[in-house]
This record gives structure tokens, C-alpha cells and sequence, in this order.
């Protein structure tokens, strides 16, 4: 760009100088050969009239004659001009150069027709005879009469070839254009550093602005001078620092922006008018399995296959307007319930350019919800179940006020064990609600493990021993302590220990072992008993999850006691896991990260 512009100026101005140097040459060449003809002229003349002097007394004298060619011709040697005399009827009477004789008439000559009219005359004309320029000048020898009046008495007339002339104008005038030549050049040479050295600041400027526009802003420009370019090139460098701050500011904003939207737990995704992607954030890519880097500037079907994320877009889009709804994703391990909130988004001037979702991941609610739901109808359930046998058998006994005693006394019996079922029922259901949401429920303090089983197998061995069942202990000699709460540690012991007895036939085996396993302290229970199949292994530790839900309640289980036992063991950071051979028996095991006995 800049160097067609220099080129342009540097064009122009070359035609400038050459056209000042033509011109200035021609006109002074031109000046110049006027005035050496000018010279000539008047030197030709003077002799002209010298020579008028010296042959006016010969010219009616005809023996003079020779005299007369004599001196003409000897002062045309000496001159170097050609004289001529001529009659006043054209006849040539002397000459210096020819023979007058051979001499034809000279009287229609232009510049003796001049002379005869204005007294003297010039005339620069080609001679075929000397094949050459000459110039003539012509003066009259006035007539005999006072003052020169009458017929003139002849013509005198010299003559000079212009060869010299020529010759010197040639010199001149090769002079000149010499001189205009070398002028030419130093203008041109002068004028390019000029020229380079005034476009240089712009060749800086344009190089500054295609590396501005290639996105470094960083760069300066020079400012010499107080000139219009100097005053551009401030211009550009203010308006560079701004554009550098601008830019600064923007990215600054970006960043934070996009460290917001990085740190979100909502998926964000930002698309343009052609619905393609602007932005993505990880955890929008997560939940639409997409990759963040390539995702952008490809459309939104193209990026994802969750139709309803690209529908509520298009919605907010096509219709200018919000739009909220939930959708179920299929995802694995499971599904993931979302909301979406989609919503236009707006230039400066209120104009559609694009949409953006938010994508919540509402699923934890869903199933906290779900799972809130399922306990309330099977609280429901196992409440109604005892309160409709007390009340049959209430009614029973209503309806018969005579009913035998050992009848009445059956029903009654029926009816006290179910309210024991829903005491205990309550009982668990209260110790779950007080572990898991009374912050601080479960004490941490050092508990020896031992002294709460030991305890407990103490208590329980005479239960196990009306069943049949041989309950064992365990224990090392050393203590094993961990961070926790002795009741709630009791609790735990005695839900294992009684389920082991539960589900174990008569003649079974228990074992209660206590140990300590690198950094962990674990309490394990085994037994001979029925065992689990492993499809159920998981889900033990739910809520009212039972195998088998009739021999559960003919032992008196709440289905509760598992889930106290896994929700002691989290609030002591623990965990409680099972191993079990259907037919062979189960192993509970709960790990407790271990305190050395002088913490
Ligand atoms: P429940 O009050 O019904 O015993 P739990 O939560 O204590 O409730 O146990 C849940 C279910 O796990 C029981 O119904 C039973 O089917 C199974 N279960 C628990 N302990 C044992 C065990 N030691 N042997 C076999 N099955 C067991």
C-alpha cells in the first residue's frame, strides 16, 4: 500500500521536474539563439554600413569596378563575411566570394527588397550554393540628393553562414540539456530520500496497524517532528494505547467471566443466531458429552444429541422469549433428571444475537424426593399393618364380651406384641432420624471397640442360646480405639449381633471378632446362617429393604436395623459392607479408621 503510494508521489513529482527542466531549457536554448542571431545581425549590420561607406563613391563609376571587386574582396578575407555590392537594378557589382559577372540578379532578393523599403534589412535563409544557413543583411546606399533622397544608387549587402552559430547554439544547447539531465537526477535522487523519508512514519503506522489487527497490541509508533504526520502518528499511538487497554479490559472481563461460568455447578451453553455453540462449560460438556475444545463454532445438533437441549435453544431463540423445562437424560449409572432454563440473549441494542442455557442436575433432588416418598408409605405400611391386627382383635373382643378367656387372653397377647412391633419400629425409626440429621448426635471421643461388643455379646448370648445358637467373642488383649460414640457403637454391635441371630437356624455359629487392620479398626460379625444372595447384597442396607419380608416380621425386624448400622458407620467416617454365601451364612463387616490409644 505504502510503497504505491510512495511510488505515486515519487511518479508525479518526476513529471514535475522533467516538464520545469524541458521547459526551463527550451525557453533559455530559445532566448539564447535569439540573441547570438541578434549579434550576428548587428555585427553584419555595422559592416553593412561600413562597406555602404567605402563603396558608395565607386558605384557610378564603372572603371572602378575592379578596385571595387578588389576590396570586397580582400575585406572579406579578412572578415570572414561575404560582401556583396549590388546596382540599383540588381546587378551584382562585386562580390566577395563569386565572380559578378556569373552572378545572376539580386535585386528580387528578399532582404534587398527589404532594404529598398526600410532602408536596411534581414534575412536568415538556406543558400543552395554554399549549402548552408546564412544570414543577410541588406542596407541601401541612399540617393544623391540632400539627406540621401532620389533613387537609391545601389545595395550593399553582407552575409554570414550561421555554421558558427550553429555550431555554438549545438553547444549550448547540449549544454543546457546537460544540465537539465544532471538537475533531473539530483532532483530525483534528492526527492526519492525525501519522499522515503516522509513516508516512512506511514510505512510505520500501516506495519503497527496489520500487526494491531493480527492481534499484538504492544506495538509503538516513533513521533518526530509536529507536522500533519507527526500529529497522525500521535493520533494512532493514542488511539493504540486505548485500543490496548480496551483490549486489556475485555479479556480481563472474559477471563473472570469464563473462570464463573469454568467453577458453575450448572452446564452453560451460549450459541449464535445460526445455532452454533459460543461457549461450553465442563460441566455442560459432562452432562451433553461433548468435547469443550471442539464443540465451539460447530452447531448445537451437531455437538450434542440431547434433542431437548437443542429444543429449548431453538425455542428461545425463534421465539424471543424464556423457556423453562425438566427432562430426563439417559445417562449411565443413572438417568439424570435436569432443569433447563433457556433464555434469549441480547446485543447492546435489544437485538436476538444468540441463546443460552443453564442445565441444573436435579437428580439427587429427584431421588431424595423419590426416596422421602417411598419411606413415608412404608413407614405408612409398617405402622398400619400392627394398628389393623390390634385393632381386629380389639374389635374381636368388643363384638364378644362373653369370648372364652384363654380366647381373650390370645387376642390380647396378639395385640401387645404388635404394639412391642411398633414401639420398636418407633425406637429405630428415631435413632435413624437423630444419626442422620441432628449434627453432633454421634459423640467422637476414644472408644475402646472392645467394651462395647464385649457388652453387648454378654447381653445377647442368652438370646442366642434360646435359639439354639452359639454366640463367640472375639477380642484382642490390646485396645482398639477409635474416634466415636459408645452408645451408638452398642447400637451397632447389637443390630449386627441380633440379625445374626435372626437369620441363623438353631445348632448355628456366631462369631463377633474385633482387630486391627493397618490403619483401620473392624468390627466383623459372622454367622452360619441363611445367607444373601448376592442380588440383595447391595440393597440390604436400604430403608425397609428385607429379603424376605414375612420371616423378617416373625422375628420381629423393623428392616431398619442394617440402615442404622451403614448410617452409624458414615457418621463415625467408617463403612459397613457384607459377604455372603446363600445356604453357608454372612459376614458384616464395619471398618472404623483406628485412633492410637494416646490421641
Ligand atoms: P430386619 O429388621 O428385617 O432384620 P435389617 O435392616 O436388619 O432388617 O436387615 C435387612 C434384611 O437383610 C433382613 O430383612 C434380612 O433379609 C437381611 N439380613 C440381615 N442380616 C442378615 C444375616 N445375618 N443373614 C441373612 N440375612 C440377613
Amino acid at each position: 500500500m505504502i510503497r504505491s503510494f510512495l511510488a505515486k508521489l515519487y511518479a508525479g513529482y518526476a513529471v514535475l521536474v522533467v516538464i520545469t527542466a524541458l521547459l526551463i531549457g527550451v525557453l533559455v536554448s530559445g532566448r539564447i539563439e535569439q540573441d547570438s542571431l541578434e549579434d550576428v545581425a548587428s555585427e553584419l549590420r555595422a559592416q553593412a554600413h561600413l562597406l555602404a561607406a567605402i563603396a558608395e563613391p565607386t558605384l557610378d563609376r564603372h572603371a572602378d569596378r575592379a578596385i571595387l571587386q578588389d576590396r570586397v574582396g580582400q575585406l572579406g578575407r579578412e572578415l570572414g563575411t561575404r560582401f556583396t555590392v549590388i546596382g540599383p537594378d540588381g546587378l551584382v557589382l562585386a562580390d566577395s566570394d563569386e565572380e559578378p559577372a556569373r552572378m545572376d540578379d539580386h535585386g528580387e532578393r528578399p532582404e534587398v527588397l527589404g532594404a529598398r523599403t526600410g532602408g536596411e534589412a534581414t534575412a536568415v535563409r538556406w543558400s543552395s550554393t554554399l549549402e548552408r544557413r546564412l544570414m543577410y543583411v541588406a542596407v541601401v546606399v541612399p540617393g544623391a540628393g540632400p539627406d540621401g533622397a532620389g533613387e537609391p544608387r545601389g545595395y550593399v549587402r553582407t552575409a554570414l553562414p550561421l555554421t558558427v552559430i550553429d555550431e555554438r547554439l549545438a553547444f549550448i544547447r547540449a549544454s543546457v540539456f546537460a544540465g537539465a539531465v544532471l538537475g533531473v537526477a539530483v532532483a530525483l535522487v534528492l526527492g526519492w530520500f525525501l519522499a522515503r523519508r516522509f513516508s516512512r512514519p506511514l510505512t510505520e503506522m500501516t506495519e503497527a496497524a496489520v500487526a494491531m489487527a493480527a492481534g499484538d497490541y504492544d506495538r509503538t509508533v516513533t513521533v518526530k517532528g509536529h507536522d500533519e504526520v507527526a500529529r497522525l502518528g500521535e493520533a494512532f499511538r493514542e488511539m493504540a494505547t486505548q485500543l490496548r487497554d480496551r483490549m486489556n479490559t475485555i479479556t480481563r472481563h472474559r477471563n473472570r467471566l469464563l473462570a464463573i461460568l469454568g467453577s458453575m455447578v450448572e452446564g452453560v451453553v451460549a450459541i449464535d443466531r445460526e445455532e452454533r455453540v459460543v461457549h461450553l462449560n465442563a460441566v455442560a460438556a459432562q452432562i451433553l458429552r461433548a468435547v469443550p475444545g471442539e464443540s465451539v463454532g460447530r452447531r448445537i445438533w451437531e455437538v450434542t444429541r440431547v434433542r431437548e437441549v437443542c429444543d429449548v435453544l431453538a425455542e428461545a431463540l425463534r421465539e424471543t422469549r424464556d423457556v423453562q423445562r425438566e427432562a430426563r437424560l439417559a445417562a449411565s449409572p443413572r438417568d439424570l433428571v435436569v432443569q433447563l432454563r433457556a433464555a434469549p440473549l441480547r446485543d447492546g441494542r435489544g437485538e436476538v444475537v444468540g441463546a443460552v442455557v443453564v442445565i441444573h442436575d436435579d437428580t439427587e433432588r429427584h431421588q431424595l424426593d423419590a426416596m422421602r416418598r417411598d419411606f413415608v408409605a412404608n413407614v405408612s405400611h409398617e405402622i398400619k399393618t400392627p394398628l389393623t391386627v390390634i385393632r381386629g382383635a380389639v374389635e374381636t373382643l368388643l363384638d364378644d364380651p362373653d369370648a372364652p378367656p384363654e380366647v381373650t387372653k390370645r387376642f390380647l397377647e396378639k395385640s401387645v406384641a404388635q404394639c412391642e412391633r411398633l414401639s420398636s419400629l418407633l425406637t429405630d425409626l428415631l435413632a435413624l432420624s437423630r444419626i442422620e440429621s441432628e449434627e453432633g448426635a454421634v459423640e467422637r471421643v476414644a472408644v475402646d471397640l472392645r467394651k462395647p461388643v464385649r457388652e453387648c455379646v454378654s447381653r445377647l448370648s442368652t438370646e442366642g442360646e434360646k435359639s439354639g445358637i452359639t454366640v463367640e467373642v472375639d477380642v484382642p488383649e490390646l485396645p482398639v480405639v477409635v474416634s466415636g460414640d459408645e452408645e451408638a457403637l452398642r447400637q451397632l454391635t447389637d443390630n449386627l449381633v441380633l440379625n445374626a441371630i435372626k437369620y441363623t437356624s438353631e445348632g448355628g455359629r456366631v462369631w463377633v471378632r474385633v482387630r486391627t487392620e493397618g490403619s483401620e479398626a473392624i468390627l466383623e460379625v459372622e454367622d452360619t446362617g441363611i445367607g444373601i444372595e448376592p442380588r440383595h447384597q447391595e440393597r440390604i442396607f436400604e430403608r425397609f429393604y428385607r429379603v424376605d419380608k414375612a420371616r423378617s416380621r416373625a422375628v420381629g425386624g423393623t428392616g431398619l436395623g442394617l440402615a442404622i448400622v451403614k448410617h452409624i458407620a458414615i457418621a463415625l467416617d467408617g463403612r459397613a459392607t457384607v459377604e455372603s454365601v446363600p445356604g453357608k451364612g454372612s459376614t458384616f463387616r464395619v471398618s472404623l479408621p483406628a485412633r492410637s490409644p494416646s490421641d
